[in-house]
């Protein structure tokens, strides 16, 4: 598993995570998404009804507090998250030993111990290590922000242990999750520190809050991406437990620097890899993510635009031939719900009664299955009427259109149309 770079461009890295899956077969183009699940599907989705979309990642994301009993992804690359990014978690609940996370049958307390043992029920490809991600709460203090960095730190290095000795992760990588909150230099620490140590890829944590400003995050992931450095010591699967326990003993005898040295003796490298930020879903945030060097993201974002009733309708391919997919928005504006906050100017209201007659697909040109067979009118209808049919035409529209976003964003980075890519997606987003 290895990220190859081709080109990078204003900060953006345009590449591919190769070597992916059991049989190392799979990979996927960066800058990239997920495949979104709860309890191991794509919610509101079947199989069939899946694959009508072109082009889906080829890594799917799971998480541990939406995992069922009978995890059926067999021919899947799996990421395994600890959270899922959608739903709320209460705070409160972190010890120095223990995170928690809530499924369908309540909270769930992990030790490291117990986290590594769910890990090698899962048997993922890639994971992230367990970490103190409560920290994205605006007035969080320095005090607390550091007290993240230093146990998330603690959790990797045990994870990295007993990941070692566990056989069922022997092909599995680990990543490491960079805490700090909003404060830089404890972002600048997390990095640094987790990048001396044997990881597969990093996880950047802790910017799903709306309390954090669009500036503020893009800062923030910009410096510590600088700290992340794309060839480094890697993951080491042909050393044995006590080797790495010679690592950590030597962390904590010698000097930082001599003991990272000795450490990095002992790994196999040099390999690239990949970046995957948390929480980040709206076309402008990702944008200005990848141009602070983020490789990989969630895709929640067309899941929480399916469930407000709302298709992706905002434009981003360039030069459109009449006859292939070309999304558009119609030259309409963008009716907000009534008290509905969370609604972005990147998607359409189809509950609002505009589009009782609107016999029109729900963006013109896209070659999605709902937007060939189905109108804005039925699919406001079914949504007037409750019917559960809703949630599968405009999710199986919202991802295509968001796979389409990513598919457009590499392209005009490969052929140097960034700019241009941007005023086309961003030009609505100045009313939000
Ligand atoms: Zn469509």
């Amino acid at each position: 598993m290895k990220l190859e770079l081709s080109r990078v461009v204003q900060g953006c890295r345009l590449g591919k995570w190769t070597g992916l899956g059991k049989s190392a077969q799979h990979s996927l183009e960066v800058p990239g998404c997920l495949l979104y699940t709860r309890c191991a599907t794509v919610p509101h989705l079947t199989q069939d009804t899946l694959h009508t979309i072109r082009d889906l990642p080829a890594v799917t994301q799971v998480s541990l507090d939406s995992l069922t009993t009978n995890l059926c992804l067999n021919d899947t690359v799996i990421f395994c998250s600890l959270h899922d990014s959608v739903k709320p978690r209460p705070a409160g609940y972190i010890t120095n030993k223990t995170v928690s996370v809530w499924g369908s049958g309540g909270r769930m307390e992990l030790t490291t111990a117990r986290f590594m043992e769910i890990q090698a029920g899962i048997q993922p490809d890639c994971y992230q290590s367990m970490a103190d991600g409560e920290t994205w709460q605006a007035n969080t203090s320095r005090k607390r922000v550091r007290k993240a960095v230093d146990r998330t730190l603690a959790h990797l290095d045990e994870c990295l242990l007993l990941h070692q000795k566990t056989q069922e992760l022997k092909h599995a990588e680990i990543f490491g999750v960079v805490e700090g909150g909003d404060v830089l230099e404890e972002r600048l620490r997390s990095a640094r520190e987790t990048a001396k140590r044997p990881v597969g890829g990093f996880v950047l944590d802790g910017f799903h809050s709306a309390a954090m400003g669009p500036d503020v995050r893009a800062q923030l992931i910009q410096a510590t991406s600088a700290e992340l450095p794309q060839e480094k010591p890697r993951s080491k699967l042909h050393l044995n437990p006590s080797q790495v326990e010679i690592e950590q003993e030597a962390r904590k005898s010698a000097s930082e620097t001599e003991a990272v040295s000795k450490a990095v003796g002992f790994w196999k490298r040099p390999q690239g890899s990949a970046v995957i930020v948390l929480g980040v879903g709206r076309p402008d945030e990702v944008i200005s993510c990848v141009e602070a060097g983020v490789d990989l993201f969630e895709s929640f974002f067309p899941f929480q635009v399916t469930e407000r009733g709302c298709a992706l309708s905002f434009p981003y391919a360039a030069d459109p031939a009449p006859e292939t997919s070309v999304p558009e928005l119609n030259g309409e504006s963008v009716t907000k719900l009534d008290g509905d906050e969370t609604m972005t100017l990147f998607e359409m209201n189809l509950k609002d009664k505009r589009y009782k007659d609107d016999f029109r697909p729900l963006v013109q040109g896209c070659a999605c299955f709902c937007c060939q067979k189905h109108t804005r009118a039925y699919v406001h209808h079914l949504l007037e009427t409750n019917e559960l049919l809703s949630g599968v035409l405009l999710m199986l529209h919202n991802t295509s259109h968001y796979l389409g976003f990513f598919r457009a964003l590499r392209e005009a980075i490969a052929c140097d149309h960034l700019q241009d890519f941007k005023n086309r997606v961003l030009r609505h987003r100045k009313a939000d």
